[in-house]
């Protein structure tokens, strides 16, 4: 059963040791326990919903609020105080693509506002219902998951947008086949969001970003269908797939997608290594992405997430015979961890490893074997469980992320964690920042940067908290010239900073391409542009 105001599944747990808690403490100060909004209290306040009935929709109470939020921090805040100021007015789940287009039809018909929500994993507010005279009608697209077809000769898979990661694994598991698209939110994230927030998965470096793997689709709009086809290369003029990745539901309602597909590797590892520094580290991924070495995923923390890491995981024994060995090895406070990937037959993997511990080898790095990599596969869809453990303790978790070209990776991550560690001087608080390079490229990186810090019991004040962060960062990111967001998208909390990467002319086409598909703007309004 899903968390309807947290991560993910409502059993699962992930604890945090007494010593984790002290490590906090010690650094941003003791959390307070503040209890959350019950969920009947948010029911009984639940302003009446503004539609005329249809068919097709409910306006089942329990539905408008489990609707109504994502997961973004202020997402969060709103939902654990019990202070959602909008919810859909009501919600429908397509079976088809007909139901689509009949609910379209309604919407436009009456002058509905319309948000397509995939797995509602936003952590942009992309889902979010706008304060508005116009009744909000969420479509939650979950019971469009079926694999149409299978194209085995082309390597092409065609499914319903709706399907969430598991799902749509387990379709092509069956046939021998992969996507291979895991961003961390891959339980509960679709296709469709994928596509429509133009995401990135752990190991895009091998089966490439989804701008990558999405070959064509059918979309629903307000004017009628387009229907993509799924060409290998074209030169036909620009890429209207281009336009759909990232559209955030404002260009139409993506109902199929054709997916390009790999067999099941037969083999996958990952590996732990340790840099003396981070400057080394970055210096290594460099050489990796430009020597194009065929890894599949590199994941490098700096120090301070280095050490937040083994001191969150909760194997202090483990953790501390493993310092002390790093330390009699040279390798200091100053070390960060390296979790690399190789995938494919065995002599390919064998090939790549080679090659990465070639170059990681030349920077100093200390290669360490599976253990890490292990631990790392085993956790990699659980660590965001962590965050609701951390909130329960008081504690505010929060990401973000950029990507940039190398020559400026090692002084944006430095501004913008500089601009996190001190935007909370004037609440008197502290915040704890790390990063890692998430993603790695031939001319840049991704930067991923967490922060954690208390919470108030006041939760006006939390999200002044966070706001004040999240200005912080996103100013030192636009300084930096690095892109508001790598992978995850736009929404409502980076659209005010869209303008400087797009320009105002580059705004007005995203705009008018909406106006030509949706003239009454009844798309998910407010949302990557105003
Ligand atoms: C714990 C956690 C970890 C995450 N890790 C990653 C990560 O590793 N990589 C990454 O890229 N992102 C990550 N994200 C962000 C998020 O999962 C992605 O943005 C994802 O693509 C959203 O998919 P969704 O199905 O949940 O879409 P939703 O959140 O439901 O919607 C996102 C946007 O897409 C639109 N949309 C959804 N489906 C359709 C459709 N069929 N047609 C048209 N528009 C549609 C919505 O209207 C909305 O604007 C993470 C989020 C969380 C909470």
């Amino acid at each position: 059963m899903r968390r309807w105001n947290g991560w993910g599944n409502l059993h699962t747990v992930y604890p945090v040791p007494n010593s984790a808690m002290e490590y906090l403490t010690k650094r941003i100060g003791a959390g307070s326990q503040i209890p959350d909004a019950q969920l009947e209290e948010i029911l009984a306040r639940l302003p009446a919903s503004r539609l005329t009935p249809m068919s097709l929709v409910s306006q089942e109470p329990q539905e408008r609020v489990f609707h109504a939020r994502g997961q973004s921090l202020p997402d969060w805040i709103a939902m654990r105080s019990g202070k959602i100021n909008t919810f859909p007015d009501g919600v429908a789940y397509p079976n088809d693509e007909e139901d689509v287009r009949k609910l379209l039809a309604f919407a436009s018909k009456n002058e509905i506002h319309v948000i397509p929500y995939g797995g509602g994993t936003s952590v942009v507010g992309h889902i979010n219902p706008l304060p508005s005279a116009a009744p909000t009608l969420t479509i939650n697209l979950s019971r469009l998951n079926r694999l149409l077809d299978l194209d085995e000769t082309s390597r092409l898979a065609t499914f319903e947008a709706g399907v969430n990661g598991p799902h749509l694994e387990a379709q092509l598991a069956k046939h021998g086949y992969t996507l291979g698209h895991f961003p961390q939110s891959f339980e509960l994230s679709t296709l469709g969001g994928w596509i429509a927030a133009r995401s990135s998965g752990q190991q895009s470096y091998y089966y490439g970003r989804i701008e990558d793997l999405f070959a064509s689709g059918h979309i629903e709009t307000p004017s009628g269908a387009l229907d993509l086809p799924a060409l290998p290369a074209s030169a036909a003029g620009p890429d209207l797939r281009q336009a759909i990745l990232g559209s955030e539901g404002r260009l139409g309602i993506l109902t199929q997608a054709v997916v390009r597909i790999q067999p099941r590797p037969p083999l996958e590892t990952f590996y732990g290594v340790f840099f003396h520094d981070w400057d080394s580290g970055v210096e290594a991924m460099r050489q990796i992405a430009q020597e194009r070495a065929p890894i599949s995923m590199a994941r490098l923390s700096n120090a301070q997430e280095t050490e937040t890491t083994l001191a969150l995981s909760g194997k202090e024994a483990l953790v501390q015979w493993a310092n002390r060995g790093l330390r009699l090895a040279g390798y200091d406070s100053r070390r960060c961890l390296l979790i690399f990937g190789v995938t494919g037959t065995p002599a390919a993997c064998a090939h790549a490893r080679r090659h990465a511990l070639q170059i990681i080898r030349a920077h100093g790095g200390l290669f360490t074997g599976q253990a890490i990599g292990n631990t790392w596969r085993k956790s990699r869809f659980l660590t965001p469980y962590l965050r609701n453990t951390l909130w329960e303790l008081g504690y505010a978790v929060d990401t973000l992320e950029t990507a940039l070209p190398w020559a400026k990776v090692l002084s944006a991550a430095e501004n913008i964690q500089a601009a996190l560690k001190t935007a909370l001087e004037s609440f008197n608080e502290r915040c704890l920042v790390m990063a890692h390079l998430s993603h790695i490229y031939p001319d840049g990186a991704s930067i991923y940067v967490t922060f954690i810090f208390r919470r108030s019991v006041d939760a006006e004040e939390t999200l002044a908290r966070w706001k004040a962060l999240k200005s912080a960062a996103s100013q030192a990111i636009l300084q930096c010239r690095g892109t508001i967001s790598h992978q995850h998208g736009v929404g409502l909390d980076h659209a005010v900073y869209l303008e400087a990467e797009k320009s105002p002319l580059g705004i007005e086409l995203i705009r008018q391409m909406a106006y030509t598909v949706d003239p009454r703007g009844i798309l998910n309004p407010g949302k990557l542009f105003s």
